[in-house]
């Protein structure tokens, strides 16, 4: 596995794999990874031929007063995880790298950037639109991988590739979870260990509107507020929102026609969270 720091570099190396008419993929990442990350890494190789992984802590999807400065950094462990999955390239460039100092176009998300995720962090879907269009950029890949931890990014790349007519097939990949049932994340390692144990409540609260729903309760405001309940009755919790949505265009739905997503964000202690799952309209 190579470690390359400069785009011309990347851009060699993929090229190279291209002669080879290997197909590639390409796993976007900020590091201090888990098997979460490391199932996208994993299913990258079973559908490409050359894996190239990005570790990119990108500050423009940072707000001010986020954990930019503060996020778990660990290149040297990320690296041996890496190696040990069978990756092929690791691209670790510098701020400096990215992005030179007069840039100045990004891209628009357009108004699913504005809801959710978006709503509470202005600016951060165009950073990673940004970000990851200059990754497709410069690696040139056939394959993106994305978790659907992130569901709302997932849905916003899916939507950049569409409407940029971007020549890369953006793969969505399960949520990888802790035995209790906490979705992994590199923000998980801020959380004491009461913190971590309350942590659960937004697994169980997605769980609790999967079951309702299962059970013929279509109605998603009745899901929603489930959820909210659940949520709210942890002290250590502070709800953000608990709501169910289209799983294409986000918008929140009113009855349970189809298969929705369930998506929650709360604050446990001073570390944000969130989760989805999705549902499916029982009989
Ligand atoms: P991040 O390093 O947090 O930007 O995440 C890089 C990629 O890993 C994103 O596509 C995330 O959605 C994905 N990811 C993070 N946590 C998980 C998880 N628990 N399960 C599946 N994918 C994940």
């Amino acid at each position: 596995m190579e470690r390359l720091t400069s785009k011309e570099e990347v851009r060699q190396a993929v090229l190279a794999a291209r002669r080879e008419r290997k197909r590639v993929a390409l796993v976007p990442t900020m590091g201090a990874l888990h098997a979460g990350h490391l199932s996208l890494v994993q299913a990258a190789c079973t559908r490409a031929d050359y894996v190239a992984v990005s570790i990119f802590v990108n500050p423009t999807q940072f707000g001010p007063g986020e954990d930019f400065e503060a996020y778990p950094r660990d290149v040297e462990r990320d690296i041996e995880l890496l190696r040990a999955e069978g990756a092929d390239l690791v691209f670790t460039p510098t701020t400096e790298v990215m992005y030179s100092p007069d840039a100045q176009v990004t891209i628009d998300p357009g108004p699913a950037g504005d809801v959710w995720e978006g709503a509470v962090r202005p600016g951060h879907f165009a950073g990673v639109c940004t970000v990851v269009a200059k990754l497709f950029g410069i690696v040139t890949p056939d394959l993106a991988f994305f978790g659907e931890k992130d569901f709302q990014q997932l849905v916003i790349v899916r939507r950049m590739v569409r409407d940029l007519d971007m020549a890369v097939k953006v793969v969505g990949c399960p949520v990888v979870r802790e035995p209790d049932g906490l979705a992994l994340s590199s923000r998980n390692a801020y959380l004491s260990g009461d913190e971590r144990v309350a942590a659960t409540v937004l697994y169980h609260a997605l769980r609790s509107a999967e079951t309702l729903a299962l059970g013929g309760e279509h109605d998603a405001s009745v899901l929603a507020e489930a959820m909210r309940s659940i949520i709210t009755a942890e002290p250590l919790a502070s709800l953000d929102y608990a709501a169910v949505v289209d799983p294409v265009t986000l918008a929140p739905v009113s009855t349970l026609e189809g298969p929705a997503r369930a998506i929650v964000a709360a604050r446990v202690g001073a570390t944000r969270l969130i989760d989805n799952l999705q549902l499916v309209p029982g009989a």
